[in-house]
């Protein structure tokens, strides 16, 4: 393994989550030109879209948007602490912003997740520890179509979620080698 290489592979799941933000953003500018030439990638990115749609939709209508927010609000807050935020990764985000989603990070919130926004998680495509993650409140107040529905749906998009990781990790060793991406787009500053 070269030493670009290996720091790839450590840039890519080590870090700060801002530090994985502003490398996924560089990576972007480099995939916004590269992209139209992976058919592939391009043409998994546009399959994942509906199904992606149809599990947000299925999570408003089971109200998870409201229960959660109050949840966040209460005593002790949700589940989406600072700490869950070291569950992303460079090819997660890169993923999100390829769909058009204007991923920031918060600094300031020490006890909320920086990926937090005003209307929930600003992920489309979630780190997968998120998307699995069902807790008592939402386990014990629906009913258990709808439940199976939710696991149906998600389990569709993580599926086809590691499927674009998968051909997002190809791409990237293609580019490092054709010289393409260059350490400093992997350094962690
Ligand atoms: S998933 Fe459960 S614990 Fe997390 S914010 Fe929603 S209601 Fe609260
Ligand atoms: S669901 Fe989104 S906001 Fe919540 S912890 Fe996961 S990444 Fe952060």
């Amino acid at each position: 393994m070269t030493l670009l290489n290996t720091l790839f592979l450590s840039s890519l799941y080590d870090g700060s989550p801002d530090e994985k933000l502003i490398i996924a953003r560089r990576l972007q500018a480099i995939f916004d030109d590269q992209l139209p030439l992976m058919s592939q990638s391009a043409s998994a990115l546009t399959t994942v879209h509906p199904h992606v749609m149809a599990l947000e939709q299925h999570m408003q209508a089971m109200g998870l948007g409201q229960l959660c927010s109050r949840c966040a609000a209460g005593a002790g807050g949700g589940c989406c602490s600072a700490y869950m935020a070291d569950n992303c990764d460079v090819i997660q985000i890169l993923l999100n912003l390829l769909m058009g989603i204007p991923v920031t990070f918060d600094h300031q919130s020490t006890e909320n997740c920086g990926f937090l926004g005003p209307y929930g998680c600003q992920f489309r495509l979630k780190p997968i520890f998120c998307l699995n993650y069902n807790c008592t409140h939402i386990l014990r107040g629906v009913s258990p179509q709808s439940l199976a529905l939710l696991y149906q749906l998600a389990n569709t998009v993580l599926r086809q979620q590691a499927i674009i990781e998968d051909l997002l990790l190809t791409e990237l060793h293609t580019l490092i080698k054709d010289g393409h991406i260059k350490k400093d787009t992997l350094q962690q500053h």
